[in-house]
């Protein structure tokens, strides 16, 4: 299948022939260009991802900050709603941050909007109060040696979550990190800090790599 979009944007040296692992970053909207250069940093192919064919390959998908009801509707009408279902639920794995985190939820204490339910979790948009626009906090997070620097950004929670998730950080009773077999949640943004274990502990824990 040529020209299926393995090489889009792909700066970091997509050769032919090129064997390292392929990291999709969902690119519709928001903050997807920061993650890129993490994953890039990070020696992996890192592509975007706009369309159904973008999706062909991959050995892991981000989905970022952005507006989850717009990267919903954008998702929808793109067919890549059903895509990145069916990848997720033939094991492939998924990181949601903060937009990405209320789409992979499967309900919303809010409006109904578009999402993809890839996790049994109950978000709240906005969670920590629509005035408090952004704020950090260090986090622990289990597994982590040493704090993480959470930068928060109109950011949501989950409120609960379901059998088999494990939650990897709170603030107080709210979920501001979890994971699941194959799916990753952070309610924060790692990309806009130098700090980069969650996108290594993305790479070996959910993606095996
Ligand atoms: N509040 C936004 C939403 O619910 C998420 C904000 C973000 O991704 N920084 O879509």
């Amino acid at each position: 299948m040529a020209g299926n979009g393995d090489t889009n944007s792909d700066t970091s040296g997509a050769v032919f022939g090129d064997e390292r692992p392929k990291i999709g970053v969902l690119a519709l909207q928001g903050d997807f260009a920061e993650h890129l250069n993490i994953l890039r940093g990070l020696g992996v192919r890192a592509v975007e991802v706009r369309t159904l064919e973008d999706l062909a390959g991959l050995n892991g998908l981000i989905v970022p900050g952005g507006e989850s009801t717009t990267i919903g509707k954008m998702m929808l009408s793109s067919g890549l709603s059903d895509g990145i279902r069916s990848f997720f639920y033939k094991g492939g794995p998924v990181w949601g941050t903060c937009a990405g985190m209320v789409l992979a939820a499967s309900a919303t204490t809010g409006p109904r909007q578009p999402l993809l339910a890839l996790m049994p979790a109950l978000v709240e948009r906005n969670g920590f109060g629509r005035q408090v626009h952004s704020f950090e906090a260090e986090l622990d997070v289990e597994g982590f040696d040493g704090a993480f620097t959470g930068v928060f950004i109109r950011a949501p929670f989950f409120e609960s979550v379901g059998p088999g998730i494990e939650v990897l950080s709170r603030i107080e009773e709210k979920v501001v990190a979890a994971r699941g077999d194959n799916i990753l949640v952070t309610a924060f943004h790692p990309e806009l800090t130098d700090d980069v274990r969650f996108h290594e502990y993305f790479l070996r824990e959910v993606c095996d790599l």
